[in-house]
């Protein structure tokens, strides 16, 4: 499909059905297409709108947003999270109100805290009418599948195809109505899940539409692979029914709470036992199990000993505690030491 049908049919379809309502499609001035633009990265239209018309109440221009205080920038924009946007927004103001002039081109757009490309160059074609392609989360939905380009849009080649496509879509003329139509329609027509096609004005060109590839793009962000840590948990038990726990000091995983002691190989648990003239009843070394933190994982193999004289081989300190059963139930302990401990206590129950 060539550009001009292309925007034709945008153009069309925001003219019959697009959404012309929203609060920063009124009075329409760099501020406030600057200041919604920034309000919904990340954020769903409904969820802006009362803040939009919070913020520019109290704030109606940008002079007042320069001149108040960040405390109560931030106050305002309480709830709507990622709050750098609203550091951001304030010392641009600032930045702006001191050069006396709200910058007119990318280069002086980008150059400023908490503008990328997008925004400045949603803010150049709604505010100044001087075309400038954007790609917003909602763009780059819409052009992952009508274009069918497979691959991260996060990855930079992926994110390159993607703004040259939004590039050569642009229109010179009615760039601003363009721009609200292409957000619109990822807004509200082709939407992440359940996308409506059947009232898509690319419809009979959408190549995701055509090759039925529609729910798998854009291809999502890759699982991340996260490193593996490995250790060994030694479960220490007696003849009186105990095990040897260990306060894990305040911060790091698992701040203060009860665990194992831990080694980093099954040869230290046994130089250990060695040095603590600890005699061994029995020696267990279960298989390993892993337990997923958000930045890695932990692949743990216990090692469980009987030993039948503790008093003499290894004594208690503060951060070191024999523990009884009916005790341990009552300690806060590390997530898998606790399902582990369980186990390990419910088998010996049934011995
Ligand atoms: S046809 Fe469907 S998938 Fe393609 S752009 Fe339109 S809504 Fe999105």
């Amino acid at each position: 499909m060539r550009p001009l049908a292309f925007q034709q049919r945008i153009l069309t379809w925001f003219d019959q059905q697009g959404r012309k309502d929203l609060p920063w499609q009124q009075d329409i001035t760099p501020y406030r297409v600057w200041l919604s633009e920034t309000m919904l990265q990340q954020t769903q239209v409904a969820s802006v709108i009362p803040y939009f018309n919070a913020f520019v109440e109290k704030f109606p221009t940008i002079e007042c947003l320069a001149q108040a205080p960040i405390d109560e920038v931030l106050h305002l924009w309480s709830g709507l999270g990622y709050y750098a946007r609203a550091r951001n927004l304030h010392k641009t103001a600032q930045l702006i109100v001191e050069q006396r002039r709200f910058p007119e081109t990318l280069d002086e757009l980008v150059a400023l805290p908490g503008i990328g490309v997008s925004t400045a160059g949603a803010i150049l074609s709604i505010a100044f009418g001087k075309s400038h392609p954007i790609l917003d989360g909602n763009v780059k939905r819409v052009l992952s599948r009508f274009k069918a380009v497979s691959g991260w849009p996060g990855n930079s080649k992926v994110n390159k195809e993607l703004w040259a496509i939004s590039a050569h879509l642009t229109p010179a003329d009615r760039v601003a109505d363009y721009t609200q139509a292409m957000m619109d329609l990822g807004a509200t027509i082709c939407t992440r899940s359940k996308p409506v096609c059947d009232n898509c004005p690319l419809e009979n060109h959408c190549l995701a539409r055509i090759t039925g590839a529609v729910s798998l793009l854009p291809t999502p962000k890759p699982a991340k692979t996260l490193p593996v840590k490995q250790l060994v948990f030694l479960l220490l038990g007696d003849n009186l029914k105990q095990i040897l726990l260990e306060k894990r000091p305040p911060t790091g995983i698992w701040g203060g709470l009860w665990s194992l002691p831990e080694f980093d190989s099954i040869e230290s648990v046994h130089e250990w036992c060695l040095i603590k003239n600890l005699p061994i009843v029995d020696l267990q070394t279960l298989a390993v199990r892993r337990h997923t933190f958000s930045h890695y994982h932990l692949d743990f193999t216990p090692v469980v000993i009987q030993t039948n004289n503790p008093i003499n081989s290894v004594m208690e300190t503060n951060q070191a505690v024999w523990y009884k059963a009916e005790q341990i139930k009552t300690l806060g302990l590390a997530a898998p030491v606790k399902l582990l401990l369980q186990q390990y206590l419910y088998e010996n129950e049934n011995d």
